[in-house]
């Protein structure tokens, strides 16, 4: 931890008013490097060594705690903006199959580690995982506790759908254990919520949150999305301000892309009432600066936290960092992944799992694990992925820190992306000194861009085009334009 860390200074008036001039300038999307490798450079591993190698490193390695991730991938109803692997069904028959093919991957995974281990963390997430009924929801919280130790004093959150919630069923949420609940809101305004084929009113969500407060659920987040159709400032300042009312521990405010040759369902929102960029960036200024004054604060990228929630706490003392669910104070763990598309992050490899029904049922069918693909990080993907980490969570890089934990000459190892950073440096993004580089206020905003510097393989794509491009000149052919992949949401 680090003097500087912990005072890792939020976006002011100023950095605001220099994000609007620089953001037709800089591109600030990027990958979230919720995992470094990206889950793009992800390949397919058919013999699943990489996962049994996992595993049994993880086994070595007991009686360490574990994280867990389980998703449920089945929705009633489609929004149009969604970008995540579900399955609209109203047929409930299948979460019913699909818990017991869950209760066999569990049994896997928990006989290739050995002993029951302790889950410290917990996280289920989807699609809706309040999809499955009651008792589906017993029956996997049984199975989860049959193959590992949920510690109750741990974190285990969920994610819930508040049209599908009522007082009894998060009354069954606490009674399972769960202590956090996430709250998939978007927005508050009626056409904005008929255009994105959402319909939530407030006083809906606002009974869901009481109910929680009155169960004694330890936190409290709400997602919101900007960026949707018919959305203004001054209509998602009227939302605001409804979030606000309920105080949540935590706050996502998400950037909505609009991808509709990635996204099938986004094909069905209707571009002409999406918000021009200077009104989209106008939304996330106003919200950040009002978030900001009513005392949250500024986690990073979308997220807010009140400054006695643990992610406050953890980013004061310099212990925040990455993990699939975005900022954790927990993604210190090996987290096993469960379900249809599920990432685990265990003993430094990612494994992926299949991402449709019939490939997931298919491999256990035959007993085998239901790894799609995965990847096994070298040592330099290990040592970007704490500058990655450093720089997201914590805004600055202590480079003789880096180099005596490393073994390494810093500015010899990185001299192309500190000549790269002294041009963000120009634009105010970072500051250099000896011995450390600090992501400024402004940077904060466009930290993506700052992390991207140090993506080994965003460099090396950005080379090849530039190998293909002068190649084609020579040639004499037009360059092709290629869109660079980190458009995508990853
Ligand atoms: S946004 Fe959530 S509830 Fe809506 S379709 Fe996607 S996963 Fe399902």
């Amino acid at each position: 931890m680090t003097a500087s860390a912990m005072t890792f200074p939020a976006p002011d008036r100023r950095a605001l008013s220099d994000f609007r001039a620089l953001a037709g300038r800089i591109d600030g999307n990027g990958p979230r490097y919720t995992s470094y490798p990206t889950a793009d450079r992800f390949r397919n591993d058919p013999d699943l060594s990489l996962y049994h190698d996992a595993l049994a490193d993880c086994r070595a390695d007991a009686p360490a705690p574990l994280s867990l991730y389980l998703h449920i991938p089945f929705c009633e109803n489609i929004c149009y903006y969604c970008g995540c692997n579900k399955i609209i069904t109203r047929d409930h028959g299948r979460s019913a199959r699909y818990v017991s093919y869950l209760g066999r991957e569990m049994a896997l995974v928990a006989d290739r580690l050995g002993t029951r281990r302790e889950v410290i963390q917990s996280h289920w997430g989807g699609g809706t995982p309040t999809f499955l009924d009651p008792d589906e929801m017993r029956r996997v919280m049984a199975l989860l506790n049959e193959h590992f130790a949920l510690t109750a004093d741990g974190e285990h959150a969920i994610e819930i759908d508040p049209r599908r919630v009522d007082h009894a069923r998060m009354a069954l949420l606490a009674e399972l254990g769960f202590n956090r609940v996430s709250l998939g809101v978007q927005d508050f305004d009626a056409e904005v919520q008929q255009a994105i084929h959402r319909i939530q009113p407030f006083e809906e969500t606002r009974a869901v949150v009481d109910a929680a407060r009155a169960l004694g659920f330890r936190s409290v987040s709400l997602d919101l999305i900007y960026g949707l159709p018919h959305q203004t400032a001054a209509r998602f300042g009227h939302t605001i301000g409804q979030v606000l009312a309920l105080r949540p521990d935590r706050l996502s405010v998400y950037s909505y892309a609009h991808l509709p040759h990635v996204f099938k369902p986004q094909r069905r929102i209707d571009e002409s009432a999406l918000p021009p960029a200077g009104e989209k960036l106008d939304i996330l200024v106003s919200t950040i600066e009002r978030l900001t004054a009513e005392g949250y604060v500024y986690i990073g990228m979308d997220h807010f936290a009140l400054p006695d929630d643990d992610l406050a706490v953890a980013q004061r003392e310099g212990r925040l960092q990455r993990n699939f669910q975005g900022y954790s104070t927990h993604a210190g763990y090996d987290q096993v992944g469960l379900g249809i598309s599920a990432i685990g992050a265990i003993a430094g490899r990612y494994v992926q799992n299949a991402r449709t029904l019939d490939a997931y049922y298919g491999a256990l069918d035959q007993g085998r694990l239901p790894l799609a693909r995965g990847v096994a990080m070298n040592a330099d993907d290990h040592l970007r992925r704490e500058i990655i980490g450093d720089l997201m969570c914590n805004g600055i890089l202590d480079l003789p820190a880096i180099e005596a934990r490393h073994g390494i000459d810093f500015s010899r190892a990185f001299s192309a992306e500190l000549a790269d950073l002294g041009r963000l440096s120009e634009d105010g993004l970072v500051q250099c000194e000896p011995g450390r580089i600090t992501v400024t206020p402004l940077g904060r905003l466009l930290v993506r861009r700052v992390a991207m510097v140090f993506d080994r393989y965003l460099r090396e794509d950005a080379a090849r085009r530039a190998d293909n491009g002068a190649q084609a000149a020579n040639d004499g052919a037009q360059p092709i334009r290629i869109v660079p992949r980190y458009s995508r949401v990853v």
